[in-house]
């Protein structure tokens, strides 16, 4: 195993990701390389330091104070969202409905333009409807 390999295998053993099998030839390795074994006490050292970090306490009154956010006037909206998603997917329905009518209408097509109101859609589609009936009736 080269310098390269046993780097990988110390990142993995310090993620906890190592395969025991691989254990040992990382271990003969770091037995003869002094530089790999330098950095193995070093993440050992860094792992040990963040493990003994004090573990900030959550204040006593938190779950109070979140049951009572959730309670409170925030729940009202919270309650909309279920309508908030609906009107957004019926919103992408009719947006996909007016591209293909938009698409599929006869005639020349309007040059596209970079940005296409909601009116101005709806004013397209009308034109194209309305184009359609007229198509239809002088055709009879
Ligand atoms: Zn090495």
């Amino acid at each position: 195993m080269n310098c390269r390999e046993a780097g990988r295998r110390l990142s993995a053993l310090a993620d906890g990701e190592l395969p025991a099998e691989r254990i040992p030839a990382l271990e003969a390795h770091l037995a003869g390389c002094p530089r790999c074994a330098r950095t193995a006490r070093l993440l050992e050292e860094v792992r040990t330091f963040f493990r003994n970090l004090p573990r900030p306490a959550a204040p006593p009154d938190l779950a109070d104070r979140v049951a009572a956010r959730i309670r409170g006037p925030g729940a009202r909206l919270l309650s909309l969202v279920p309508l908030l998603r609906t009107a957004a997917v019926a919103a992408v329905v009719l947006l996909g409905l007016s591209t293909g009518l938009l698409l599929l209408r006869p005639g020349p097509r309007p040059a596209p333009t970079a940005s296409l109101t909601a009116d101005g859609a709806l004013e397209l589609i009308m034109d194209g409807i309305a184009r359609d009936t007229l198509t239809a009736e002088v055709g009879r």
